[in-house]
């Protein structure tokens, strides 16, 4: 489905962004896999073959230099831009609100949130400036950016604002032939997700009517389909992918 395009998967290196990697590569894509960590971006490498039509590239999604960098060694590799772009880099730093630090809070915002502008409005200028079209970004919000959830205030107000953030592109790229649209996850089973306790994940399986947690794969595949033309009529949308648990 995404035979001769190119593709760019920030938070690549691991979890949701490692298999949007590997699917988009079996669907024909060229990926751009960017990362912090590149020991975890040359495993996904791994993972997808090898690196000859891939590439692994150093991105920090919080600062604008870094992505500015990363567009351009993307382009010195492959002499486009992507016409694809996943942002899925992401970070918690959980604590209830009274005791959450300044640090934690500023950290996730910066990831998430700054890392969603940065991002998007560096590779949206490039695919306007290249008249890529189409051109399709996808952003990857949470289902606690929906709901909420407690211990989450930072890691929520990031991703509700990933969520308005992504309704207001979309209204100003539609014009450029640029879609923009975000998947909320639910839980979903990642390096992300390990570190939580046992007793609390039996918690969160009760409350998911489909009865199971969702894994990497189930992401990857909805990615996909917002990637490809199979969604060319679709712009500033917002798919829940959560088991039915919102
Ligand atoms: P993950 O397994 O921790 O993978 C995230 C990747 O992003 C890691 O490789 C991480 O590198 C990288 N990263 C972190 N900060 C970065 C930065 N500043 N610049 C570039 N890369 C950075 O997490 P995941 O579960 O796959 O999550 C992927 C996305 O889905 C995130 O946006 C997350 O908020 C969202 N999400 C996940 C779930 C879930 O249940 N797993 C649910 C809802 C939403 P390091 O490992 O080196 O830090």
């Amino acid at each position: 489905m995404l035979s001769g395009r190119l593709a760019l998967v920030t938070g690549g290196g691991r979890g949701i962004g490692r298999e949007v990697c590997k699917l988009f590569a079996r669907e024909g894509a060229r990926v751009a896999v960017a990362d912090l960590d590149q020991d975890a971006t040359r495993e996904t490498l791994k993972e997808m073959g090898g690196e000859d039509n891939h590439f692994g590239v150093e991105a920090d999604v919080a600062s604008l230099d870094s992505i500015k960098n990363t567009s351009s060694e993307v382009f010195k590799k492959f002499g486009e831009h992507p016409s694809i772009v996943v942002n899925s880099a992401g970070i918690t730093r959980d604590g209830y609100l009274l005791k959450m630090s300044e640090p934690n809070f500023d950290q996730v915002i910066n990831v998430n949130l700054k890392g969603t502008f940065n991002v998007n409005q560096t590779f949206a200028a490039a695919m306007k400036s290249a008249k890529i079209n189409p051109g399709s970004i996808i952003n990857v919000a949470s289902i606690s950016g929906q709901v909420g959830n407690a211990g989450q205030t930072n890691y929520s107000a990031s991703k509700a604002g990933v969520i308005g953030f992504t309704r207001s592109a979309a209204k100003e790229l539609g014009k450029f032939g640029i879609r923009v649209n975000c998947i909320a996850p639910g839980f979903i089973q990642t390096p992300m997700t390990d570190t939580i306790p046992d007793h609390i994940k039996q918690m969160l399986l009760f409350q998911i009517p489909m009865g199971d947690f969702g894994k990497p794969e189930d992401i990857a595949e909805v990615a996909v389909f917002l990637a490809s033309d199979r969604s060319r009529y679709m712009t500033g949308s917002i798919l829940s992918v959560n088991g039915g648990l919102y």
